[in-house]
């Protein structure tokens, strides 16, 4: 029995104390994420393989098949009906024979092993064992084990349990064939080559009837009896070691519920905290603030849509709850304006307000926007980005925590720890598809006052999916504009071969003569010095060839160009009197410049989906027809979809989707910035049923017991803590 030196298991036993897991071992499993106890039974089998006991060909056919899955691990016994040799050192044929045992025949075949001809010929009696699988209406083999039958029929079982490598457990008693066909799952580990599943298997067969006796449940039992959930120890013992399939899916079920569960009861730790804990300045809103504020708008009149978000968020700003909310909407939908009118809010109630972008030439632009409209009121605007000299940043920071400053513009400079606000009202964050969970949360504590929480709104362009917004974003209300300003066309979307490339410039140009403005996007990875000579070599490819009229008129953005330089380019490119932009990705989110109405994209097929969808969303922004070029010539399967997904679509609720087609879920929006570790067991949007009874169970509880601090609840809250603690933040709400 293993034992630690203490001579008991325990969870936090070393899995080097174990028999037979020697140093070499320990370093295996190591290298799979395993180091203890707690760690094996956390290690869950990717999947099953049905390991059938002898049985007849016949019934084995039955058995692989659309009602059970398309391969088992089998042992069958039967007389070899034909064999055929492999041509001589052609390693890519195999030996092949056909066995038959009276009910049936299946196919065997044997690579690398040519020898096999002199051992195997019509009429030899032997057995074989191995993973069958389904080919159309026959049945094969490839590379069973096998061996002769015994005539004495000494022996036999334990001969047999040899064949069945791999399940120890296995013994095959009976002689003949049995006549009912009763898998045996085996659990199919994550392994290496070095440590193979039936390894992993043993180990942790040996440890599971002991560790099960020391694991507590965190969930009640008469919680589990009306969810319909199992024993955390039988949840353990059936993923490890299931009888049948249902044993397995039970097990699953309340694994994946515990993950769902516990994330959810963070999200609602966090809510509960929110709204009974902590306070948020309370915002005047009435008709003569909101006359005052939509005269400052630069629009003849907000949309209806944009109407209905305003209500939203004023709803939420006049309360002393703190807000937390997500406001989607497409490219180009108007959802600076909303966030200005929010912003203006604070203000008017004596307040200061902070709008954080992305990237510094985003920022940029916002202030540059906002001192704009507030050119002749008596309001202090400052602008922080990481490229402020010491001396003006200081200077800054002072001003902010005097309250003389209004609003604050920035990037993500704003979340250091330097930066605090006298009274801080509203906290934004433009484009939230950058920033993860953690700089929501710093962001929100940047007040001085430590009994005032400012509200906060996010925006996005990337819609969030369903799962995602009831699970890490579980806590954010959301807003989302539909549609676009009025007097919008479509951008015009082609997609044209390299080949083709000089005869779009040169219509390009045709257009520019008329009046146009141009992107023109290139990829540059990461902006180092090599990467940045490719824009330099179209730049000036551009500017000798087919925009040469236009040499002085075209000028090249990336991030590498200082900031003096960047607002004077973006100034003129705003002025129309610099016609075509040469451009990196930094262009990508936010800039908006009505009159551009032309992009071309360089090497299309080098973006992502999202990317190039947000990237063609800096055009189709006036009232004229726009046109989006995207050169490229797509080699894999996926570089072609997502050209044709963006050629097929201008809807960002539609590119959205066909980006988790194309990607899977797991990638998109969030999942990777959010900093949670991912699920092992759960699976959205397969487990949304699962998902839903957690938020509710979630839910209930936290309205139960708000801070979890019950007597009852002390286990689950250190498993929570341990789980999600750190990247949720939670050490001051629990
Ligand atoms: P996004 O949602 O992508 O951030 P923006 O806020 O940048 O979109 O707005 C895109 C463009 O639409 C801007 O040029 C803006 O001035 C214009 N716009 C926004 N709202 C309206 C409106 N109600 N009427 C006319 N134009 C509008
Ligand atoms: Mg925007």
């Amino acid at each position: 029995m293993p034992a630690s030196p203490s001579g008991r298991l325990a969870l936090t036993t070393n899995i080097t104390d174990l028999p037979g897991v020697g140093a070499k071992r320990a370093e295996l499993f190591r290298k799979l994420g395993i180091r203890g106890i707690a760690d094996l039974l956390q290690h869950f089998p990717l999947r099953y393989e049905h390991q059938l006991p002898q049985q007849t060909i016949a019934l084995a056919s039955d058995f692989i098949g659309p009602n059970h899955g398309s391969e088992a691990n089998i042992v069958l016994q039967g007389e070899i009906a034909a064999a055929r040799a492999a041509p001589p050192r052609n390693r890519r044929v195999p030996f092949q024979a056909t066995l038959s045992d009276g009910t049936g025949t299946i196919k065997l075949a044997w690579f690398n092993s040519p020898w096999l001809a002199k051992k195997l010929h019509p009429g030899s009696q032997i057995i074989v064992a191995g993973k069958a699988t389904r080919h159309g209406d026959y049945l094969q083999m490839v590379n069973p084990k096998w061996q002769p039958v015994d005539p004495t029929g000494k022996q036999f079982t334990t001969e047999r349990a040899e064949l069945a490598e791999g399940n120890t457990n296995q013994s095959f008693s009976a002689r003949s064939a049995s006549s009912v066909v009763n898998p045996k799952l085996i659990p199919i580990y994550p392994a290496t080559e070095s440590l193979p599943s039936h390894v992993i298997q043993q180990t942790i067969d040996s440890i599971l009837d002991q560790s099960l006796a020391l694991l507590e449940d965190h969930l009640p039992a008469d919680f589990r009896r009306k969810a319909a959930l199992i024993s955390l120890a039988d949840a353990y013992r059936l993923i490890h070691r299931p009888q049948n399939e249902e044993d397995a899916a039970r097990a699953r079920r309340r694994l994946a519920f515990d993950e769902l569960f516990m994330l959810q009861l963070g999200v609602m730790l966090k809510r509960a905290h929110r709204r009974q804990t902590l306070h948020a300045p309370q915002l005047k809103h009435g008709a003569k603030i909101s006359q005052r504020i939509r005269a400052r708008l630069p629009v003849k009149a907000i949309t209806p849509d944009q109407a209905r978000v305003i209500n939203e968020i004023v709803g939420d700003l006049e309360k002393t709850t703190p807000m937390n909310r997500l406001l989607q909407g497409d490219v180009g939908s108007g959802k600076t304006l909303v966030a200005l009118y929010a912003m203006l809010m604070a203000v008017a109630s004596k307040h200061q307000t902070a709008l954080m972008a992305p990237t510094e030439m985003l920022a940029e632009q916002h202030f540059g926007l906002i001192r704009e409209l507030l050119r002749d009121a008596d309001v202090s605007i400052e602008l922080l980005t990481g490229s402020l000299k010491p001396a003006q940043r200081r200077q800054i920071l002072a001003k902010l925590e005097s309250g003389e400053i209004d609003i604050l513009i920035g990037t993500h400079a704003l979340l250091t720890e330097s930066v605090n606000f006298k009274s801080l009202a509203l906290a934004v964050i433009d484009e939230q598809h950058r920033f993860g969970v953690h700089q929501r949360a710093t962001l929100r504590a940047k007040s001085t006052d430590p009994k005032s929480t400012p509200h906060m709104l996010v925006m996005t362009a990337t819609p969030i999916p369903r799962t995602l917004s009831l699970t890490v974003f579980g806590d954010l209300d959301i807003s989302t504009i539909k549609g676009l300003p009025p007097g919008r066309q479509p951008v015009i979307t082609k997609h044209v071969s390299q080949a083709k490339s000089l005869e779009v410039y040169e219509y390009v140009a045709k257009r520019l003569k008329g009046g146009e403005q141009a992107y023109i996007v290139v990829p540059v990875i990461d902006e180092s010095a090599t990467q940045l000579k490719s824009l330099k070599a179209h730049f000036d490819w551009l500017t000798k060839g087919p925009l040469s009229a236009f040499k002085a008129e075209t000028a090249a953005m990336h991030g590498r160009v200082d900031r003096a330089e960047r607002e004077s380019i973006m100034e003129r490119f705003r002025a129309g009197k610099i016609k075509a932009l040469v451009a990196t990705t930094v262009i990508e989110v936010g800039v908006d410049v009505p009159n551009a109405s032309i992009m071309v994209i360089e090497q299309a097929e080098r973006f992502g989906l999202a990317q190039l969808h947000q990237l063609r969303g800096r055009v189709g922004r006036g009232s004229r027809r726009a046109l989006c070029v995207l050169i490229a010539d797509p080699q894999t399967e996926d570089a072609k979809a997502r050209i044709a997904a963006v050629v097929g679509s201008t809807d960002g609720f539609v590119i959205a989707e066909k980006d988790m087609e194309i990607r899977g879920p797991g990638e998109l929006f969030g999942a990777r910035q959010s900093g949670l570790p991912p699920f092992k067991v759960a699976d959205l949007p397969g487990d949304m049923a699962l998902l839903r009874m957690a938020r509710r169970e979630a839910e209930a509880w936290v309205e139960r017991n708000p801070t979890l601090a019950g007597p009852d609840d002390a286990l689950l809250r250190k498993r929570l803590m341990k789980v999600h603690g750190k990247a949720m933040g939670l050490a001051d709400v629990a």
